[in-house]
């Protein structure tokens, strides 16, 4: 059976600087909602230690530290980070 995600990676808006890899499933066109478990590169980003979504930090960029995305909780009891539109780039991986 074959994955069907699309991997893209999120720099900047700002500064163009990379953020991060994230694996998006489904058809929607945007990326308006980052879910955090389908982060998968770097460390800092796909491994968050934390017990309550109130401990997890805004997605920051490290470079010039815009903002990009702050915690919610969405309608399926899933961690993500709510995306601000146009304060990031996505780029297709190349497969
Ligand atoms: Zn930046």
């Amino acid at each position: 059976m074959s994955q069907k995600y699309k991997a893209y990676d999120i720099h900047c808006g700002k500064c163009d600087k990379y953020i991060l890899s994230y694996h998006k499933y489904g058809s929607g066109k945007g990326i308006l909602r980052l879910y955090l478990k389908n982060i998968i590169a770097p460390i800092e980003w796909s491994n968050i230690q934390a017990t309550s979504i109130k401990e997890v930090k805004s997605l920051q960029c490290m470079s010039c530290l815009e903002v990009l995305g702050n915690p919610i909780i969405s309608k399926g009891k899933k961690w993500a980070y709510r995306m601000r539109r146009g304060y990031f780039h996505r780029k297709l991986q190349k497969k």
